[in-house]
C-alpha cells in the first residue's frame, strides 16, 4: 500500500481568503482525499506542527516581514512539492499594493512599517522561493484547485 502523502498549508501575510475558500473545498472533498493524504499542518484546523518534512505544501499570502522570509525558506527546504495558492503567492497582488504607493502614501505608512518590522518591499512568495506549481485566483477557484492538487496526490 502506498504511504499517505503528508500535506501542509501555510499562510503568510494576506487576508487568508484562499485558505477560507479551501475549507469550503475540503467540506466536499477532504474525506475522499484522506484515503491518500494526511493533513499534517493547517493553522485554520490544526495548530500543531509536528512534521519535519512534507510531500505537498500549499502556501498563500505574500512575504512582508523577516519572519515570513525565514519561514518560507524553511518550508521550501522541507517540502517536495510547493504550490502557490492564490494571486498573492504568485504575483504579490493584492497584498503587495504598498509597493506601488507614491511618496506621500509611503511616508504616511512608514511608522506602521517600522513598528511591525515590515520589509521595505513586499514580495510574492514566487519571488523568494521556487514554486513547483501554481493555483491562481483571488480567491482560488475550486476547479483549478482540484486539477492542480490531485496531480500530486
Ligand atoms: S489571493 Fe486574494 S483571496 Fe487569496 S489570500 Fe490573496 S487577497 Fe486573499
Amino acid at each position: 500500500m502506498n504511504k499517505k502523502k503528508k500535506v501542509g498549508i501555510f499562510t503568510f501575510t494576506c487576508d487568508e481568503g484562499c485558505s477560507i475558500y479551501l475549507i469550503e473545498i475540503f467540506n466536499k472533498k477532504l474525506i475522499a482525499w484522506l484515503e491518500k493524504m494526511e493533513l499534517a499542518y493547517f493553522l485554520s484546523i490544526k495548530d500543531r506542527r509536528d512534521a519535519k518534512s512534507f510531500d505537498i505544501v500549499l502556501v498563500e499570502g505574500a512575504i512582508t516581514t523577516e519572519r515570513d522570509l525565514k519561514e518560507i525558506e524553511e518550508v521550501r527546504k522541507m517540502t517536495k512539492v510547493l504550490i502557490g495558492m492564490g494571486n498573492c503567492a504568485i504575483t504579490g497582488m493584492p497584498t503587495c499594493q504598498r509597493n506601488n504607493f507614491n511618496e506621500n502614501q509611503t511616508e504616511a505608512i512608514k511608522g506602521e512599517l517600522d513598528k511591525f518590522n515590515f520589509l521595505p518591499k513586499c514580495q510574492a512568495i514566487k519571488e523568494v522561493v521556487k514554486l513547483d506549481d501554481e493555483i491562481p485566483g483571488c480567491p482560488i477557484g475550486e476547479e483549478a484547485f482540484v486539477k492542480v492538487f490531485e496531480k500530486y496526490l
